[in-house]
């Protein structure tokens, strides 16, 4: 009996992938380039409708038509290293599925260059991590939306359901729409995490609460609006001790060095090419490059004085304080996420449907929170909303929550506690609803040193003023 379909690369999201699809009723074919991977996982899986493959020929030869090939490998050289294995053994109309955290550029350009030889290419993003690939994901699939149709079943099948039972995959537009909407995703999510992060450290170092203390108040938040994923895992870390055996909290013995695998710096960068504000993420990244600067900052600590300001405040209050700031905070980092993705799909001609991007989000990935339903229903109530701040439940949370935030911020830079992101919420909040900018006299100087021209508040047209003449 043929494969219904192939992974390729049975590293840990391949292999589980894999176990996944053939949990729900499909034979499938497998594939590694190193045979002792696909070796290790048959003889772990026997009982499996698995098939086995030591040659990519063999591997195409095991596969129904049209074959359906998802690539789980490391993103870059590797998959252009197996798609152009595949290539001259597949036929016009098979569809090569790309789950890796690939790119978009490079999705638009396999795309692109496959589509010529009539074969699909969907870039798929996957959240969910190793479990995820397991029992379920949400997955972002980008591409032919027909190549689409042809895997849908499946897909469908494996992904992480919402608690109303829909699926969380969904088709989300043409080439690279898939991997851009992921690498949106991770940006978010980097911004979600020093949102917490920040609030975490105020809340001990200003507050003095300690780590167990911390860990019951990132409970007690989880069962309300900010009901989410990281706000569990929060908690959970924040009650764990030392597995070696110190019997200290494990995050003490952390070291504070952030690391990345670049895909919220791509979502930096593309809003940057994209002419788009994106603050609070791009302040996320900032704060994990700083991070890495350890023994610089190490050094300074020993320099810099701190602040010499002192504050006053209600621990009770706070705490509160704290929990509305962070709502705040992740409201306008989201409203700045999808600002991102409105101006993607005009630049690259997506068609992106946002709110069902909020609602593929809702379970199996990292950023599942209660209030992407919110976000789905503001979409939902007006498709074409241009800010997520305009629908009233986010215009309310603004207007409840944004003196918190503000106090918040203030406290925390008047003892000299880093808060870039919350810093970085406030400033856009600020800038969106402000009717006149001082980018009034940013044009006046552009013209008087560059003769750059400006545009009037009293009459149309482009004007020069003659800076350089004696009045
Ligand atoms: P890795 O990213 O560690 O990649 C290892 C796999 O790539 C192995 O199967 C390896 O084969 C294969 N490979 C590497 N170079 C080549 C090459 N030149 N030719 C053919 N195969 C090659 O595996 P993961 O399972 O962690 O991730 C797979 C993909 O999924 C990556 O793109 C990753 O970014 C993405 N992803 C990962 C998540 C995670 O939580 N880990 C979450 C979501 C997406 P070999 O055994 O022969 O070396």
């Amino acid at each position: 009996q043929k494969a219904n379909i192939g992974v390729v690369g049975m590293a840990v999201m391949g292999k589980n992938l894999a176990l996944n699809i053939e949990s729900r009723g499909y034979t499938v074919g497998i594939y590694n380039r190193t045979a002792e991977k696909t070796e290790t996982v048959m003889k772990d899986h026997s009982d499996k409708k698995l098939v086995p493959s030591y040659s990519v020929e063999d591997f195409v030869k095991s596969l129904e038509t049209p074959r359906r090939i998802l690539i789980m490998v490391k993103a870059g050289k590797a998959t252009d290293a197996v798609i152009d294995e595949l290539l001259p053994l597949l036929d016009k109309g098979d569809v090569l599925i790309d789950g890796g955290n690939t790119n978009f550029h490079d999705t638009m350009a396999r795309n692109a260059r496959l589509d010529k030889s009539g074969i699909n290419f969907i870039g798929m993003g996957v959240s969910g991590g190793e479990l995820g690939a397991l029992h379920g994901p949400s997955l972002m699939p980008g591409g032919q939306k027909s190549a689409y149709d042809l895997v849908a079943p499946i897909l469908e099948k494996i992904a992480a359901k919402a608690e109303d039972g829909k699926p969380c995959v969904a088709y989300i537009g043409p080439n690279g729409a898939g991997h851009y909407v992921k690498m949106v995703h991770n940006g978010i999510e980097y911004g979600d995490e020093q949102l917490i992060d920040e609030s975490y450290d105020i809340l001990r170092r200003v507050a003095g609460i300690d780590v167990d203390e911390l860990s019951n108040i990132f409970k007690e938040w989880n069962k309300g609006e900010l009901n989410s994923y990281l706000i569990d895992i929060t908690g959970d870390i924040l009650s764990r001790k030392d597995d070696l055996g110190s019997g200290k909290p494990i995050v003490d013995l952390i070291l504070d060095e952030g690391a990345n695998k670049g895909t919220g710096k791509w979502s930096s960068e593309d809003a940057l090419a994209l002419g788009v504000p994106q603050s609070v993420i791009t302040e996320s990244v900032y704060a994990r490059f700083i991070s890495m600067l350890k023994d610089e900052r190490v050094a300074a600590s020993k320099v810099l004085p701190k602040p010499s300001l002192t504050v006053d405040f209600d621990k009770k209050e706070l705490v509160e304080k704290v929990r509305e700031a962070l709502y705040f905070g992740k409201v306008m980092s989201y409203a700045q996420g999808f600002e991102q993705l409105r101006f993607a799909s005009e630049e690259y001609d997506w068609d992106l449907k946002f709110g069902q991007l909020a609602q593929i989000w809702r379970e199996g990935c990292i950023i599942r929170a209660q209030f992407l339903q919110n976000i789905t229903d503001a979409f939902e109530k007006d498709p074409k909303l241009t800010n997520l701040l305009l629908d009233p439940y986010f215009t309310d949370i603004a207007k409840k929550y944004q003196d918190s935030a503000r106090e918040v911020v203030a406290l925390a830079t008047k003892v000299g506690i880093p808060v870039p992101t919350l810093s970085a919420a406030i400033a856009y909040y600020d800038s969106y609803r402000t009717e006149v900018l001082p980018a009034n006299l940013l044009q006046a100087q552009r013209d008087y040193f560059g003769a750059h021209t400006y545009k009037r508040v009293d009459r149309p047209g482009t004007f020069h003023y003659p800076w350089y003449k004696e009045q």
